[in-house]
C-alpha cells in the first residue's frame, strides 16, 4: 500500500507492508547505505548490490564518516542520478539522509529503516544530522527522502534492547498526543507486539500518523512538532553523559518531564507514576544516577535554549502535551530534587 505524504519541502511516498527488496535491488544506479550489523544479518538484501557499509553505532553519526561516504561514492562514480538508499536504523538513515543533501550539491535518496525506532520516528520528517563531539545533531539539515520503505520483516532480528528503544517513542506519541494508545499499551507488552505481525503493522502506522501529521503541520519546527521532544530534552543529556541507549535515556527523561510538570501544577493528573509503570511493563528505565551539575552544563548548550530560558515539552494529562519555557532555574531545581529522591 502506497500512501503519499504532502510536507512543505516536499513529497514523501510511504510504502507499508512492502517487500523492500522486490522493491528496490537490482537497479543499475543505485547504491545502498548500512551498517555492520545490518549487513551481517541481512547479507541477502545486499548481495551483489553496490553497499557503503558504515560501522554499527552513534559514532558514526560524524562529519568524518560523512566524508568517508563521500570519498566511496566518488570511487563507484556515482552521479547525479545516483540514487542513495539508506538501510538500517536512525543512525544510518540520518546519515544518508545527510549525505544525500550534500553530495554533488544533493542526490535522491530514499529509507529503509530497520528499527522499529527508525520506523515510527528518525526515518520520519526529513530531519538528518550528524553529531559535533558531544552535540547531538549539532549539523544537519531538513530534506525529505523521495520515499521510506516500511518492511516489517526486519525486525524478525531486532534484540530486546532494540525493541525497547522503539517503545520509549511509542510510549512517548501516547503521552503527547493519544490517550486511548496509552491504554492499550497498559493492557499489553512486548511479546504481544512482536508475535502478532497484525499489531505491530498497527502501531507502526499509528504513530507514523502521529509523526506525519505534526511535521506537515510545523516541518521547520516553530510549534507543535517541539512537543515531539518529550522526554528529550534531559533525555539526550543522559543519553550523551551517561551512556543511556536513546530510548533508556528518553524513558528517563520522559519521567523527569513528567514530574516537572506535576511540580510546576501543569499536569491534571498523577502522571509520573502512571507512566513509570508503563516504561516498566516495556523493557525501560525510570530513573538512572545523574548529576545535576552535569546536565545542567549540557541543556545550556542545548538547541532550544534562549537566553535563560529552555522550551520543556510538559504532560497536562496523559494524552495531551504542552511546550512551555522554563527558566533553567527551575530545571536545575526540580533535577536536583529528583537526584536526591531516587
Ligand atoms: P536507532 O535506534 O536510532 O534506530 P541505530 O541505527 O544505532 O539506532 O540502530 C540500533 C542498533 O540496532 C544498531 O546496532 C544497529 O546495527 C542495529 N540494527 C538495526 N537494524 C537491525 C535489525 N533489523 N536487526 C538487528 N539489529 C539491527
Ligand atoms: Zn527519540
Amino acid at each position: 500500500m502506497m500512501q503519499e505524504v504532502v510536507f512543505p519541502s516536499g513529497k514523501v511516498e510511504y510504502y507499508f507492508g512492502c517487500k523492500a527488496g522486490e522493491l528496490l535491488r537490482g537497479k543499475a544506479n543505485t547504491v545502498f547505505v548500512t551498517d555492520e550489523n545490518v549487513m551481517g544479518l541481512h547479507a541477502d538484501f545486499f548481495a551483489g548490490e553496490r553497499v557503503i557499509v558504515v560501522p554499527a553505532g552513534e559514532d558514526s553519526k560524524s562529519v568524518a564518516e560523512v566524508e568517508n561516504i563521500c570519498q566511496k561514492l566518488v570511487e563507484m562514480e556515482a552521479t547525479r542520478e545516483t540514487l542513495l538508499v539508506g538501510v538500517g536504523g536512525g543512525v544510518v538513515t540520518d546519515i544518508a539522509g545527510f549525505v544525500a543533501a550534500v553530495y554533488m550539491r544533493g542526490i535522491d535518496c530514499v529509507f529503509v529503516p530497520t528499527t522499529l525506532l527508525a520506523m515510527i520516528d528518525a526515518s520520519i520528517g526529513g530531519k538528518n544530522g550528524v553529531n559535533l563531539g558531544l552535540h547531538k545533531n549539532m549539523t544537519g539539515t531538513i530534506r525529505q527522502p523521495q520515499a521510506i520503505y516500511f518492511d516489517i520483516s526486519f525486525l524478525q532480528t531486532l534484540p530486546d534492547e532494540e525493541w525497547s528503544n522503539g517503545f520509549a517513542e511509542v510510549i512517548k506519541y501516547a503521552c503527547i498526543f493519544d490517550r486511548a494508545l496509552f491504554e492499550k499499551l497498559e493492557k499489553r507488552d512486548t511479546t504481544h507486539f512482536i508475535t502478532s505481525r497484525t499489531a505491530l503493522k498497527s502501531l507502526v502506522q499509528r504513530c507514523v500518523d502521529w509523526k506525519n501529521k505534526t511535521v506537515v503541520n510545523d516541518e521547520k519546527e516553530t510549534g507543535e512538532r517541539k512537543l515531539l521532544n518529550f522526554g528529550h530534552t534531559t533525555g539526550h543529556a543522559i543519553e550523551t553523559l551517561y551512556h543511556l541507549s536513546h530510548g533508556q535515556a528518553v524513558a528517563v527523561g520522559m519521567v523527569i518531564a513528567a514530574y516537572l510538570g506535576e511540580q510546576q501544577g501543569i499536569s491534571k493528573e498523577q502522571v509520573s507514576s502512571r507512566l513509570a509503570t508503563l516504561l516498566t511493563r516495556y523493557g525501560l528505565p525510570t530513573t538512572t544516577q545523574y548529576k545535576t551539575q552535569e546536565l545542567m552544563s549540557l541543556l545550556r548548550t542545548d538547541k532550544k535554549r534562549s537566553g535563560d530560558d529552555i522550551q520543556y515539552i510538559l504532560l497536562e494529562e496523559i494524552g495531551r502535551g504542552i511546550i512551555k519555557r522554563l527558566p533553567f532555574a527551575t530545571i536545575e531545581e526540580v533535577l536536583s530534587e529528583y537526584e536526591s529522591n531516587y
